[in-house]
């Protein structure tokens, strides 16, 4: 008898997690580790947001809520969706859960079935193909091209979809090359998907980290039938800087966030009291904070990009959004460190880890093995030193 299931058989944990935790135990050694690893800011949670949470626990909200979260939070969110996008929504249609994460598994749970094809544009976040096929759905992965700025061309779109296509996911701005799709771009997908009967996952946890200003459009708000056949995923640790309190949010057809809230009474219940308190501060409290990240994660792109483009045999893309560069470094797999070739983009985020104390996450996890994801969600000195390390130690490769 196996011990383990066939679908915990082989199943990895988070890549992004598991660099994150290498780099933290070498640093527990003694070793100063630059990581470049996390998907989190690097700030304090914003102190009002902090003050809710403190009252809810003062006045005793510590207890089960609704599954699918308390009421407050559900008309927060559906304000947020009225005033960044102009999309209304129902209570029925709103959906809180532990996390972003956790939205986009029990969305997965409520919708795929065996045999159901799901787009999965690459470089993908890492988790997208695996709940895919976590809920017996297959991941149809289709890469898109560095010089459209990663994104799926409608060409690439339209070939990928067969009679079997549920859905495509969408992830903009995107983790991990900071890709972002204009509306343009936006209406001839939303065409498509309207064309051929499929949903749209619109994956929007960045929204609001762009830069240059770059306007974000939710594809939802394109029109009322592309709206019927999305599902947004979203959620407030990015935005901010609330990556531990664990709240993601979905809005979608009433038909699947019911499901949604079914898998979720029977699996985790409620996402944390608290934390929701905190979340209605967040998101319709005031956005200040929001600026003051935005602008230091400006400069520290700017700096990070030209520094890496800067780097013989290295090309960067000016990320639109998000907090991360996806840096092109293939041309340094056929090189050499004491006699053992580099390789691929695992061999040379194990180099840059054991050699320059710099931890970065291997592109091949994302589904583009010519890549690095470095996050600049980290200080501007560490950035320096971080970009440092990685020139000098390019140099020793032979
Ligand atoms: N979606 C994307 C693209 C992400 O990068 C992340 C986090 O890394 C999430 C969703 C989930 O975020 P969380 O579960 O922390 O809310």
């Amino acid at each position: 008898m196996a011990i383990l299931s066939k679908r915990a058989q082989g199943l990895k944990p988070s890549p992004t997690l598991a660099i994150t935790a290498k780099a933290k135990a070498m640093q527990a050694q003694g070793i100063k580790v630059i990581g470049f690893g996390a998907g989190e800011p690097d700030f304090d949670t914003p102190e009002n947001i902090k003050q809710a949470a403190v009252k809810a626990i003062k006045e005793g909200f510590t207890k089960y809520t609704p599954s699918g979260g308390i009421v407050e939070l559900k008309d927060a969110i559906i304000q947020k969706f009225q005033r960044d996008n102009g999309l209304s929504y129902k209570r029925s249609q709103i959906i809180v859960s532990c996390g972003g994460k956790h939205s986009f598994y029990n969305l997965a749970q409520a919708i795929f079935d065996r045999g159901d094809e799901v787009i999965v544009p690459a470089p993908y976040w890492v988790s997208y193909p695996v709940m895919v096929a976590l809920a017996e759905g297959t991941p149809v992965v289709v890469g898109a091209k560095e010089e459209n700025g990663f994104k799926l061309t409608p060409e690439e779109l339209e070939k990928s979809v067969t009679s079997r296509t549920k859905a495509l996911i969408l992830n903009s701005p995107s983790n991990p090359t900071g890709g972002a799709y204009t509306k343009k771009e936006l209406e001839k997908i939303a065409d498509i998907a309207l064309s051929h009967n499929f949903f749209v996952i619109s994956d929007e946890i960045y929204e609001k980290i762009v830069y240059d200003g770059f306007e974000f459009v939710s594809i939802a708000s394109l029109s009322e039938e592309i709206k019927k056949q999305t599902i947004i995923v979203h959620g407030v640790a990015k935005t901010y800087s609330m990556t531990g309190w664990r709240i993601g949010y979905t809005a979608g057809p009433e038909e699947i966030v019911t499901a949604m809230d079914n898998i979720q009474s029977q699996s985790t219940s409620n996402p944390n009291s608290i934390a929701q308190k905190a979340s209605i501060e967040a998101l319709i409290g005031p956005q200040d904070d929001v600026d003051k990240m935005l602008k230091a994660f400006g400069e520290r792109r700017r700096y990070i990009v030209d520094r890496l483009n800067r780097i013989p045999g290295v090309s960067c893309y000016n990320p639109a959004g998000a907090f991360y560069v996806f840096p092109n470094f293939s041309s340094y797999f056929t090189k050499s460190y004491q006699g053992k070739k580099i390789g691929n983009s695992t061999g040379l985020a194990d180099y840059f880890l054991d050699v320059a104390k710099v931890a970065v996450v291997p592109g091949g996890e994302f589904g583009a093995d010519d890549f690095e994801r470095l996050s600049f969600a980290t200080s501007m000195e560490d950035i320096r030193e971080g970009i440092d390390r990685i020139e000098a130690s390019l140099k020793n490769l032979t």
